[in-house]
C-alpha cells in the first residue's frame, strides 16, 4: 500500500490559525500587535518572492509585516546599524535579514548583531545553544522546527525511533539534529563524507532528507514502513512544464511512497511550515517580551 502523504499545507493552516488566536489574545491582554520586520538587502527575485510571501502572512494572522529592502550595495556597516535601531524598536519582535546576503557583507557578523530574543530565524549562537540544551526560550529554525511540527501531528512516535538526518547544513541538519536528540530519538547524521550511505539509511524508522540534490533518496535506501520526511526543494528542467522547469524534492517520491509508510510531497510537504514556524517564533517572541 502507498505511504500516507503527510499534508505540510493542512497543517501549517492549523499552525497559522493558531498564531493567530495568540496574536489576537495578545492584542486583548497587553495591548501588543506581534511584529516581525524582514531586511532584503539587494534584488535577487527568489529572495524578493519569500519575503513577499512572510510579509502576507505575517497580515493574514493579524501581525505587523514590514520589510525593509536595501540596495545591493548597502555597506555593511549601514547593515549592522539598522539592526541596532530593530534591536531598540519595541514594536519590533522578530527581525530576520533574508539570506543570501550580497558577497561584501558577512552573514555571520549580521546574525550576532540581532539580539538574541528577536532572532526568529533561530540562527544566533545563543539560540542554537539553548535549542541544544532543551531551553524553552530558545527559537528553533523555522524549517526544522516544522519537520518536528508535522511529526507530531502525523502521529509518529520519535521518542526511541532510529532518526537518520541527511544532511548536516546549519539551517537544517544539526538543528534537525538537535530537536530530534531532544525528542528522545536516536540521531545519525549522515553528509557527504559518509561511506556506505543507502546501509544507514536503511536503518532509518524516521528519514530525514535535506541535501539538495534532486530524487537522491531511491527506494532501495528506505526501511519498508519507515517515514519519510524530504526538506528539499530542487528545480529540475522539465520542457512539459509551464515554466520550463519543475520542484522536486530530495526524494524520489514515487518510487519512496511504494516503501514508506507515511511521507511529506514536494511542494507541499516541508516548504509551507517553514513561514507558519516564523510567525510562530514571531508570536513567542513578543509573548516572552522581546
Ligand atoms: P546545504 O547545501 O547547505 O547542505 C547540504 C548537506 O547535504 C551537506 O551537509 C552535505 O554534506 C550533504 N550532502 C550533499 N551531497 C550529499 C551526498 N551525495 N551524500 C550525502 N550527503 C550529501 O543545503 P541546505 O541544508 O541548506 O538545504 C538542503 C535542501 O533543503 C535543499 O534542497 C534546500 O533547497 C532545501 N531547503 C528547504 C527549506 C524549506 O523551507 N522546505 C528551507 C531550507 C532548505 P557536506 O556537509 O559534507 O557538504
Amino acid at each position: 500500500m502507498p505511504a500516507e502523504l503527510i499534508d505540510g499545507a493542512a497543517v501549517a493552516k492549523e499552525i497559522r490559525a493558531e498564531v493567530a488566536q495568540h496574536a489576537a489574545a495578545l492584542h486583548a491582554a497587553r495591548d501588543i500587535t506581534p511584529g516581525l520586520t524582514v531586511v532584503l538587502v539587494g534584488d535577487d527575485a527568489a529572495s524578493a518572492v519569500y519575503v513577499a510571501s512572510k510579509e502576507k502572512a505575517c497580515k493574514e494572522a493579524g501581525m505587523n509585516g514590514e520589510t525593509i529592502r536595501l540596495p545591493h550595495d548597502t555597506p555593511q556597516a549601514d547593515l549592522l546599524a539598522l539592526i541596532d535601531r530593530l534591536n531598540a524598536d519595541p514594536a519590533v519582535h522578530g527581525i530576520l535579514v533574508q539570506m543570501p546576503v550580497p558577497k561584501h557583507i558577512d552573514p555571520q557578523a549580521v546574525i550576532l548583531r540581532i539580539a538574541p530574543h528577536k532572532d526568529v530565524d533561530g540562527f544566533h549562537p545563543i539560540n542554537v545553544g539553548r535549542v541544544w540544551i532543551g531551553e524553552p526560550t530558545g527559537f528553533a529554525p523555522c524549517t526544522p522546527a516544522g519537520v518536528m511540527v508535522l511529526l507530531e501531528r502525523a502521529g509518529v512516535t520519535v521518542a526511541g525511533a532510529n532518526a537518520v538526518v541527511l544532511g548536516r547544513s546549519t539551517i537544517v541538519g544539526k538543528p534537525m539534529t538537535s530537536l530530534l536528540v531532544n525528542a528522545s530519538a536516536t540521531v545519525t547524521v549522515c553528509h557527504s563524507k559518509t561511506r556506505d550511505l543507502a546501509d544507514v539509511t536503511r536503518r532509518a524508522d524516521v528519514l530525514i532528507a535535506a541535501i539538495g540534490k534532486p530524487e537522491f533518496v531511491t527506494a532501495d535506501m528506505v526501511k519498508p514502513g519507515a517515514v519519510v520526511i524530504d526538506v528539499g526543494i530542487n528545480r529540475v528542467n522539465d520542457a512539459s512544464a509551464k515554466r520550463g522547469y519543475r520542484l522536486c524534492g530530495d526524494v524520489a517520491f514515487a518510487q519512496v511512497r511504494e516503501v514508506a509508510s507515511k511521507i511529506t510531497p514536494v511542494p507541499g510537504g516541508v516548504g509551507p511550515m517553514t513561514i507558519a514556524m516564523l510567525l510562530k517564533n514571531t508570536v513567542r517572541a513578543a509573548e516572552q517580551g522581546a
